[in-house]
């Protein structure tokens, strides 16, 4: 039977960030994945649907290309390449994670792992054969899956996962987005560049609802105006199969209503995949889904950890890995800061995009701070203005009593780099003014963080 120091279930960027680190620490260690290397991140999320942004986005620039001088004659989607492109990107970038496994000599098992005690696992290939092995220290990585609606079956065909929103053969001419999240937004703004007539349905008061409120009324003006229809505050009753698609009965305040569509998106969130893996075998401890964890990540049972997605939200691939590196540290004896988990970006990249980092105005008010807002508008960004992005917002939020900065909110182009320099200042602890204090180049989207600094103190230059 093979030792190992360390085995971890599941390759995506919880699994496979943290059996880099722990390689890096000269613990031999062994990743167990049962399907391809990277996960629903490089595979299923974060990356195939960055490429498939990309290319709405193109279309859009093209298709208004005649406002920067540029005569096009038409353009036209080629929705099966867009797709094609999108799997593509996702093939390179589980081969890349292959090759760094080579690179830091983990061995990458193929299969799917099974709890015999809390230091072995038994590992059944797809042609049925079978090995186990045993760690000194094993990580559970396993990560989620959408989850549906009570009520509601995922079939694929007419009612969708984002899984299958990716990889449709043909674009569908209307489509019904259930939940307003990341995926909804990001799939709402997908679809309706393309030409779908889409409506997104969300039972909280807005798109994107866990961020600032002005940022979401601000996105909801844009998908207006995109010709989204937008169903907030809405419940949706139950969803019946039609020849031509499906109806969604959805339920606002006392009025009921029947959306008709060729297909319905269930994006409603996700669920951990703790099932298969005979966690009560080794007496793992789960709840609803989720695996309990302490602050370095230990289960209930000594030498059994669990990262990322597993664990419960934020459900975030950057969570993940930061999750594995100190989970793996620990592991190794080091004494790693624990992740902040006030300090999490968290971004859209629907246009315009989203990013945050920190509290939102109505939490940092509900934890009893005196706040001050700094705030930059797009329209005011020469930057901005010259590359024909004016529909935005950089907000940031101050403690005012010491200037720590709270939280920090963007809506519009690049929102998503942008927030990078945000989340360094909060960790630097940064005031307003080391912030409009450092020069930032001109001319740049990035001046309009120093400006909403600035803002905050009242020396903004350009409003
Ligand atoms: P989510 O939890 O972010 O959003 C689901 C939304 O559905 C919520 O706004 C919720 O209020 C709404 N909802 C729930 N039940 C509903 C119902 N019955 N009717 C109408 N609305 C309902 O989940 P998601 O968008 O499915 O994404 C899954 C996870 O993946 C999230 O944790 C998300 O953060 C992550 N993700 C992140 C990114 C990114 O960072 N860009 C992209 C995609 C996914």
């Amino acid at each position: 039977m093979s030792q190992y120091d360390v085995a971890i279930v599941g390759s995506g960027p919880g699994g496979y960030v943290a059996a880099i680190r722990a390689a890096q620490l000269n613990l031999r260690t062994a990743i167990i994945e049962r399907d391809r290397l990277g996960g629903v991140c490089l595979n299923w999320g974060c990356i195939p649907t960055k490429a498939l942004l990309k290319s709405a986005q193109l279309f859009d620039e093209i298709s208004h290309a005649k406002t920067f001088g540029i005569k096009v004659d038409r353009a036209e989607a080629d929705f099966p390449a867009i797709i094609r492109r999108s799997r593509q990107v996702a093939d390179l970038n589980s081969k890349g994670v292959d090759f760094l496994m080579r690179k830091n000599k983990i061995d990458v098992i193929q299969g799917n792992a099974t709890f015999q005690s809390p230091s072995d696992l038994l590992i059944t290939q797809k042609d049925g054969q079978t090995q186990t092995i045993s760690a000194r220290h094993i990580i559970i990585a396993t990560g989620g899956r959408p989850r549906s609606i009570p009520g509601i079956e995922i079939d694929e065909q007419t009612i969708i996962s984002s899984k299958t929103a990716m990889t449709l053969a043909e674009r569908p001419e209307s489509l019904i987005i259930i939940g307003a999240g990341a995926i909804g937004v990001e799939f709402a703004y997908f679809y309706s560049t393309l030409g779908t007539k889409v409506s997104i349905v969300e039972m909280l008061d807005h798109l994107l609802p866990l961020e600032d409120e002005e940022i979401s009324v601000i996105l909801e003006r844009n998908f207006k105006r995109k010709k989204i229809n937008i169903f907030t505050s809405s419940r949706v009753l139950k969803i019946e199969k039609i020849d031509s698609g499906v109806n969604v009965h959805i339920q606002k305040g006392e009025k009921e209503e029947v959306l008709t569509a060729e297909k319905a998106l269930i994006a409603v969130g996700v669920q951990g995949n703790v099932e298969g893996l005979n966690l009560e075998k080794a007496g793992i401890v789960h709840e609803r889904g989720f695996i309990k964890v302490d602050e370095w990540y230990q289960t209930n049972v000594p030498g059994v950890y669990a990262i990322g997605d597993i664990i419960g939200p934020p459900l975030l691939a950057h969570v993940a890995s930061h999750e594995g590196i100190v989970c793996v540290e620990k592991i190794a004896g080091l004494d790693p800061h624990p992740v902040d988990y006030q300090s999490i970006p968290a971004c859209t990249y629907c246009q315009p995009q989203v990013a945050s980092i920190g509290l939102t105005e109505k939490e940092a008010k509900e934890k009893g701070y005196e706040i001050k807002t700094g705030k930059f508008p797009y329209t005011a960004s020469g930057k901005a203005r010259a590359i024909g992005e004016r529909d935005g917002l950089v907000k940031l939020i101050f403690d005012a009593k010491y200037g720590e900065l709270l939280g920090a909110h963007i809506i519009g182009a690049e929102a998503t780099e942008l927030i990078a320099e945000l989340g360094l200042a909060k960790t630097m602890e940064a005031t307003p003014a080391e912030l409009f204090q450092t020069i930032h180049a001109h001319p740049t989207l990035s001046e309009m963080v120093m400006e909403a600094a600035a803002d905050a103190e009242k020396q903004a230059i350009h409003i």
